[in-house]
């Protein structure tokens, strides 16, 4: 399968990694939206939320698990947002399922 998260995950596709462990893998966003632009991911491949279910559904759990420790790292103790586009119509472009950590600056009141 040709995804450019899987790469990203198993190393054949360079990127900056801030945080790894056996299930998860955060690196920054290639194009960042915001001052603090980190991409997590499960690293098994999930396309989207949609096809979450309860045989990998531990692997998000475990996301959030860590997404506090992340965002500490990152130095977004003033608070930050958790995006996860999910098709064609929220704009989704990598179809491996993927939560934006967005923070570093005031992010304002537009979605959402
Ligand atoms: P989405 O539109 O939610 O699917 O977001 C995909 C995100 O992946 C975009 O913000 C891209 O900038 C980012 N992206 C795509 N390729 C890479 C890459 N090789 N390394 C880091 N970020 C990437
Ligand atoms: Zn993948």
């Amino acid at each position: 399968m040709d995804c450019v998260f899987c790469k990203i995950a198993n190393g054949e596709i360079p990127s900056t990694k801030v945080y790894e462990d056996d299930k998860i893998t955060a690196f920054n966003d290639l194009n960042p939206q915001a001052p603090v632009h980190i991409l997590i991911i499960p690293k098994d491949h999930i396309s989207c939320i949609n096809d979450i279910n309860s045989e990998n559904s531990d692997v998000i759990a475990h996301i959030f698990e860590k997404i506090p420790q992340i965002a500490k790292y990152a130095g977004l103790e003033n608070g930050y947002r958790i995006i996860s586009n999910c098709g064609k119509d929220a704009g989704q472009t990598v179809f491996h399922l993927h939560f934006h950590l967005l923070g570093g600056k005031i992010l304002g009141e537009g979605l959402v």
